[in-house]
Formats: C-alpha cells, sequence, structure tokens
C-alpha cells in the first residue's frame, strides 16, 4: 500500500510542477448565475446551463413526480426491466424534438458518443475526427480500433485528403465494406466556434462517408426552435447521427442519440454504454423531457433571445477592452491567456473580486493555450455583465 501511494504521489507532484493539478471545488447552492464556494458568494460565469434551467421550477416539479411514480432509482439496465415510463417518453420528446424516426436517450452525452461510435465501427473502418473534438470521442476512438485519421480544425481540404485516401480502400473477400464516419462538434466546447455543416455534408456526401455531429452546446440555444446547428443551417436531415446531452441547456442529466429508426434499433442492441448500464434515474428522463418542451415553448424563445442579447453585450464591452474574440457567435467565449500559471493566477484574481471563471488548460486544451472559459447564461443581468468588464484585467500582451 506505502508503494503504491507514494508512486501516486510522485505523479500527482509531477502535476502540481507543471500547474496541472487540479481540485474539486464544493458547491453549497443551486446550479444558477450565482453560486456559493466555499462560504463565499461569485457571480458564475463557468456554467453550461445556458437558459438556466437547470434549477426551473418545472423541470424540478417534472423530477418530483417521477421520483414519487416510479421511485428514485430505476433498478435495472433499460433491455432488463429498468425500461421506465418516462425513459419512452423522454427518447419520443427527443425524436419529435429533433424531428427524426427515433431517438435514444443515453446515461450522459459520454456515454452516448463511446457507446454509438464503438457499436458502428470496428477495426476494418476508419474514423474521421475533427483536431479539436469532445474527449469523449476520442475515448471513443481508442476503443473502437477503427483507423484514425484527425485533420486540423475546421479544415475541409485536409478532410477532403483523408476522404480520398478512405475510398480507395478495399473490402476483404467475405467482409463487410469498411465504413468511413466523420464526427465533428457543431459548436465547439472549449472554442466556441462552429463547424461548416453545409461543407461537411456536401463531403460526405460526395465520398460516401458517415456523418455523426455532438450539439452539446448548440442543443437549445440554435435555429428557430432551438433545435441546433444542424436546423439553422437547415441540414439536419442530411446527418446520419446526430448527438448531444441533456446536461446543458436542457437542464437535467444524460445524453442523446437522434436518427433513424435502424439507427435507434442497432444502438439498442449493439451500443454496450446502454445495454450494460443501468438506466437514468426516473426523475433525470422527467426533468429533461420538461427541460425540452421548455426550450420549445414561448418562454424557451424569451430565454434564447435574452441570451443572444446577452452575447452581444458582453462581446462588445470585451473588443472594447482588447481583448482578441471570434466574429463567430456562441454562449462560449474564450479569453486566452496562454501561460498556464498566468491563467490559474487571473481566475484566482477574479475569484478574490468575487467572480468565478475557471482556467482551462492542458489537458482539456493545448499546452500555451490555456484561457478562461467564459460562458453566458440566459439568468446573467446587464449588471452581471458590468461587474465583470469592470473586474476583468486587461488581456496578456503577447496571447
Ligand atoms: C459535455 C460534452 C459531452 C458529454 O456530455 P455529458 O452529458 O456531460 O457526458 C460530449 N460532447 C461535448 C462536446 C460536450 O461538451
Amino acid at each position: 500500500m506505502n508503494a503504491f501511494n507514494s508512486e501516486l504521489n510522485q505523479r500527482l507532484d509531477a502535476l502540481r510542477q507543471q500547474d496541472l493539478y487540479r481540485q474539486l471545488r464544493r458547491v453549497d447552492s443551486a446550479q444558477s448565475s450565482r453560486i456559493q464556494i466555499d462560504g463565499q458568494a461569485l457571480l458564475n460565469f463557468s456554467s453550461n446551463d445556458y437558459l438556466g434551467l437547470a434549477n426551473h421550477p418545472l423541470l424540478k416539479e417534472a423530477a418530483i413526480k417521477a421520483i414519487e411514480r416510479f421511485g428514485s432509482g430505476s433498478g435495472a439496465s433499460r433491455l432488463i426491466c429498468g425500461s421506465l415510463a418516462p425513459h419512452h417518453e423522454l427518447d419520443h420528446a427527443l425524436a419529435r424534438f429533433k424531428q427524426t424516426e427515433a431517438a435514444l436517450s443515453f446515461s450522459s452525452g459520454y456515454a452516448a458518443a463511446v457507446g454509438t461510435i464503438c457499436a458502428l465501427l470496428d477495426k476494418e473502418d476508419i474514423l474521421v475526427l475533427d483536431k479539436l473534438v469532445h474527449a469523449s470521442i476520442v475515448d471513443a476512438a481508442r476503443l473502437c480500433g477503427a483507423k484514425l485519421r484527425i485533420y486540423p480544425h475546421n479544415d475541409l481540404g485536409a478532410l477532403e485528403d483523408i476522404l480520398r485516401w478512405a475510398v480507395k480502400k478495399e473490402s476483404i473477400p467475405g467482409q463487410r465494406r469498411p465504413q468511413t464516419l466523420i464526427v465533428t462538434e457543431s459548436v465547439f466546447s472549449m472554442d466556441g466556434d462552429v463547424a461548416p455543416l453545409r461543407e461537411l455534408i456536401a463531403l460526405k456526401e460526395k465520398y460516401g462517408a458517415w456523418l455523426m455531429v455532438d450539439e452539446a452546446h448548440a442543443t437549445g440555444l440554435f435555429g428557430e426552435h432551438g433545435r441546433g446547428l444542424a436546423e439553422e443551417a437547415k441540414i439536419a436531415d442530411r446527418i446520419e447521427i446526430q448527438m448531444g446531452t441533456l446536461g446543458k441547456a436542457l437542464g437535467a442529466s444524460g445524453g442523446y442519440i437522434c436518427g433513424s429508426k435502424c439507427l435507434i434499433d442497432f444502438l439498442i442492441n449493439r451500443a454496450r454504454t446502454f445495454i450494460f448500464s443501468t438506466a437514468p434515474v426516473p426523475a433525470a428522463a422527467a426533468a429533461a423531457q420538461a427541460g425540452l418542451e421548455l426550450v420549445q415553448s414561448p418562454e424557451g424563445r424569451a430565454r434564447r433571445t435574452r441570451l443572444w442579447e446577452t452575447i452581444h453585450q458582453i462581446k462588445t464591452g470585451l473588443l472594447q477592452a482588447g481583448w482578441l474574440l471570434s466574429s463567430v457567435n456562441s454562449a462560449i467565449i474564450p479569453l486566452v491567456i496562454g501561460d498556464e500559471a498566468l491563467a490559474m493566477a487571473t481566475a484566482k484574481t477574479l475569484r478574490e473580486a468575487g467572480i468565478f471563471i475557471p482556467a482551462v488548460r492542458y489537458p482539456t486544451v493545448a499546452r500555451g493555450l490555456a484561457r478562461l472559459r467564459l460562458t453566458l447564461t440566459a439568468a446573467h443581468t446587464p449588471d452581471d455583465l458590468e461587474k465583470l468588464l469592470c473586474t476583468l484585467p486587461s488581456p496578456p500582451r503577447d496571447a
């Protein structure tokens, strides 16, 4: 035991020396634009609760009702006896929301990504990823064993080179034809920029590849009905696999895949993170369904409008203060600082002034690209933005 612990302590020391050591922060309040951390009330600019639904009365009420009727636990995996009514209602609500033939909810977005990619591909196949996709997709790539190709972020030329190579791959006699799957996020989680979905669709169709789009940071925010960037680009029906999480703008917990009836049927049979895991608690499924309904209601639309106004307002202020910002709009605004230690120190200064924006550093982003990851929600007020702009230090010169 001592040897085990001293080995781990050495590894932890190495992390500390590189300014990469991480610790949990205990939050003693509900998720909102104000949170209580270690006894300090903080203005929160770090949450993915983009529409302010995580603590919404309608979602809480739906969760409580589900607990009263279906209990706290679901007791088994969906394929044994844990497929409770709230799970089925959620799956139907997801398909209606995204206007796909079918949908399947998972215990998390992470589980949805890993389960789906590993079900669809094996070592004969080719997986093509944008350099900046989320860790859940990177882990799926490792696990599924497919030949992995990575293209520089949003680089369509490099993607086309890979697809040109992929179509030349011959089938092995007696085996099914190798498939190529491209996976991208629609809004990228650490940079807040967006994928060129129309161009990606044109390429995947030209080369007969499949496309999976992770809308974790776009669902609830983009498109006339809040379905995501695919809705806004009017190409949702040409994407084979639409993925997302129920834990961000939808205010609950879980992940989903939307697509054709056979895709969902196939996942129920082959997605190991779905099959070999206890069904999500009924409260989570019911809250997510309430979140979906809210997003599509007039209140949801009003919250989306408020959020976009907030984003425009803060970006105007940040540009005036000298920060370099992308012209693309999303609720994620990276304030790139560069140096890991300086990013940590800046986050600490802000926190002492009552503002919580976490520093994000390697391995979440590349080394030397440490940043404050500022996220806006519909719950932020103009006063909150004013306070942030007054407190934020000037950008570092060489960032
Ligand atoms: C958060 C996130 C996930 C994982 O979703 P969870 O429900 O939190 O597991 C997947 N992809 C992206 C891009 C994310 O930001």
